[in-house]
């Protein structure tokens, strides 16, 4: 009985389930086609990363003896997505069944479906083995939950995986660090770049590809410098245990004007296309701290990351998916800024983040939320705008992980199912943890006149707008009891400054 099996651009993996059981009989189909909606754009360097580790990976399964057929972005523009793809292969071929791993975006999935059915053909959805955990599991931990606490599903990981663990107990005798990891840039930071490779023939070729075909899309393509392979990618989390992970928890939420990377792993898009496996990785970190090679602190915030964060955002999006895309807690519809796509703002803050997000297609987790996401959640900007931005720009982004990261976490746009409340901040928490405010014509310490920085200024105005939606969240009192301080006038000051900051956007 010979099977299609369909691989795609973030299963990249040799473990993957849908390859576990191929036969000389079976097909393996790739294709390099644009998944996701069509008002997606997606940065340039993002869109070499995939297609070149697509090429390796599928190089290396023919090696394997596997009869592959690749569909390269040359040829696929006639194709509006895979499913079309592989109706038009079905169209042609005769096989009994379609086999593939849970993709990680809701739509790649209905659209399949719908092409089986058409095809009257089996479609064999396997579990994704390579999460730590599956969606039956999360959904079961969900049921009659008032609240997902991220931090009760990270503790039940640890336990599942033993990470970290003695016995019944976590090492150390504290499950979470979190409270020792938020040191704000120190003097000097002497920061090594993360690992680069040369591209290959491989990567040139793709490269040349996307200048043709993607000639208008956002960023930067070169110097491109990416892992393409697991090996390479291996290379990049040796080097990141070696040089940075005994920093990364001390320094992981600070910012420095000219630095992407500081003590970040920079591997995030290599665990989420399959180049490196997620558990390995966190046994890698772990055995760093058992050597004495990596505080703590460093390692615990590391790991829970991988085994908490990335496992419940994945659980919480196919939990609530597809609703989950239309939500919208504000009503925000203000259109994006043209500065996201330019960076060309006075904020310097924001300049910043855009032009390393230009430059390398990343940018690490506070940057993102309390930067750029924190802005458009302060302007009330629209959050299919906002989440397609955040899905295209960034290397690592895959809907999955990108919708709750970006709806749920920076927008807070599905009402607290991921947050416990708006991750929102004026300037100050800015100018405390990196130096952006330095060398930017705003000041975060003041609300209103001509120098107020717009922080500042949007986040007591957001309060007051959404008073009646966030002032009964036990996580705001001290937010509210500040904002009922201010007298009549200095609210009528904010709000007049506010319009004039939204009516510019
Ligand atoms: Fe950003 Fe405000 Fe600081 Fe300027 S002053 S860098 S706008 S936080």
């Amino acid at each position: 009985m010979p099977a299609l099996r369909l691989v795609l651009g973030d299963q990249l993996s040799h473990k993957l389930s849908a390859l576990e059981a191929v036969s000389v009989d079976d097909v393996v189909l790739m294709a390099e086609v644009n998944e996701v909606l069509p008002e997606v754009i997606h940065h340039k360097k993002k869109i070499a990363f995939i297609y070149s580790s697509m090429r390796h990976f599928a190089a290396e399964l023919i090696k394997k003896g596997v009869d592959v057929e690749y569909v390269q972005c040359e040829y696929s523009g006639k194709f509006k997505n895979l499913a079309d793809v592989v109706s038009c292969y079905l169209d042609k071929t005769g096989f009994d069944e379609i086999v593939l791993t849970e993709p990680g975006d809701y739509k790649v999935l209905d659209n399949l479906k719908d092409t089986a059915k058409k095809h009257n053909i089996r479609l064999n959805v396997l579990s994704d083995t390579r999460f730590i955990s599956d969606q039956d599991e999360f959904r079961e931990w969900a049921k009659g939950k008032k609240n997902l606490v991220m931090e009760n599903w990270y503790r039940a990981m640890r336990k599942k995986t033993g990470l970290l663990m003695d016995g019944s107990r976590p090492v150390g005798g504290k499950w979470n660090y979190d409270r020792e990891n938020r040191k704000p840039p120190g003097s000097g930071m002497n920061v090594k770049p993360p690992k680069k490779f040369r591209p290959d023939k491989i990567t040139l070729a793709v490269m040349a590809s996307v200048e043709k075909y993607f000639t208008g899309n956002f960023g930067e393509l070169k110097p491109f410098w990416f892992a393409v392979t697991a090996r390479q990618a291996r290379q990049s989390l040796d080097h990141f245990i070696s040089n940075h992970l005994p920093y990364f928890g001390d320094y992981q939420d600070a910012m420095l004007e000219g630095e992407a990377f500081l003590h970040h792993s920079v591997i995030s898009h290599y665990m989420n296309c399959g180049l490196l496996d997620p558990l390995e990785v966190c046994v890698e970190a772990e055995q760093a701290w058992y050597r004495n090679k990596a505080p703590l602190n460093a390692v615990e915030g590391f790991i829970r990351q991988i085994i908490g964060w990335r496992e419940y955002i994945r659980g919480v999006y196919w939990l609530y998916m597809p609703n989950y895309r239309e939500m919208n807690y504000f009503d925000a519809r203000r259109p994006l800024p043209d500065f996201y796509w330019t960076g060309e703002t006075k904020m310097n803050c924001i300049s910043n983040v855009v032009n390393m997000t230009r430059r390398h297609a990343y940018s690490h987790h506070i940057q993102r939320l309390m930067v750029t996401g924190n802005f458009a959640n302060l302007a009330g900007i629209d959050v299919q705008a906002v989440s397609n931005w955040y899905l295209g720009v960034y290397a690592d982004a895959h809907e999955w992980v990108e919708l709750p990261n970006t709806l749920g976490m920076a927008l807070y746009a599905d009402g607290g199912l991921v947050g416990t409340k708006p991750y929102i901040s004026t300037g100050n928490y800015i100018k405390r943890m990196s130096n952006y405010c330095d060398n930017c014509s705003y000041d975060p310490g003041k609300r209103v006149g001509d120098s107020a920085c717009p922080f500042t200024t949007l986040y007591w105005d957001y309060l007051i707008r959404h008073q009646d939606k966030l002032e009964d969240n036990h996580r705001m009192a001290i937010s509210y009891r500040n904002l009922n301080r201010l007298s009549e006038v200095e609210v009528k000051q904010i709000r007049g400054q506010a319009k004039k900051i939204l009516d510019s956007l």
